[in-house]
């Protein structure tokens, strides 16, 4: 998995929309992807629960453990090809990351320039970390904020203002049909078809 070149970038894929696998779409977008240069990669879907693989290997991998027997169905997901920043190349570094109740999932293009104070500031109301990555801060922060009794989009949003940095970043809920997107410094692309929906708001 060598990528020559001097520009090394990874790559956020989301999916919403009732009528098509979310993994095999995922699987297919994440390929297109993967001309970018990777060291990880991995996907995450929604239904009554939040469902990751990842894996730091290439996409054969991912796509040989999406085929392990359980069933891995959704209606919306998120994938992700990493080119590590902060935290080594590993399967725990790798994206999808989850807060602490696996109730939102996240992957991330970028880099989270204030990420030590933001979880310096979790740790004190009970956030555990278990990665190295700056990333993992993100699902944590949309998690505290559902705290506050704010709805996913509300908390998504709240913790999107604090973020500090590049990113384009894609996240999805349990029990939710949507993927939420956001991007500052990153690009970040929107398609509708008839197997896929966007939402604008
Ligand atoms: N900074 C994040 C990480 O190291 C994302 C890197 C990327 O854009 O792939 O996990």
């Amino acid at each position: 998995m060598t990528f020559e070149g001097d520009y090394f970038m990874c790559g956020i894929i989301g999916y919403a929309g009732g009528d098509v696998d979310p993994v095999q779409t995922l699987l297919t977008g994440l390929s297109k992807l993967v001309y970018r240069g990777y060291d990880s990669t991995g996907l995450a879907v929604a239904n009554s629960n939040i469902h990751v693989v990842k894996r730091e290997d290439d996409l054969d991998a991912l796509k040989r453990a999406v085929e392990e027997p359980f069933e891995l169905t959704g209606t919306a997901g998120i994938g992700h090809t990493r080119w590590s920043t902060h935290g080594k190349p590993s399967d725990d570094n790798a994206h999808p990351h989850t807060d602490c109740k696996d109730r939102v999932a996240v992957v991330h293009n970028g880099i989270i320039e204030n990420y030590q104070s933001l979880r310096d500031e979790l740790r004190s109301v009970d956030h555990e970390f278990e990665r190295e990555t700056d990333t993992e801060v993100v699902p944590h922060l949309i998690s505290h904020h559902f705290k506050e009794n704010l709805s996913p989009k509300l908390a998504f949003r709240r913790a999107v203002e604090e973020l500090e940095g590049s990113y384009a970043i894609a996240a999805i809920f349990e029990d939710r049909d949507e993927v939420m997107v956001t991007r500052r410094d990153s690009s970040l692309v929107l398609g509708v078809d008839d197997g896929g929906d966007v939402r604008g708001e």
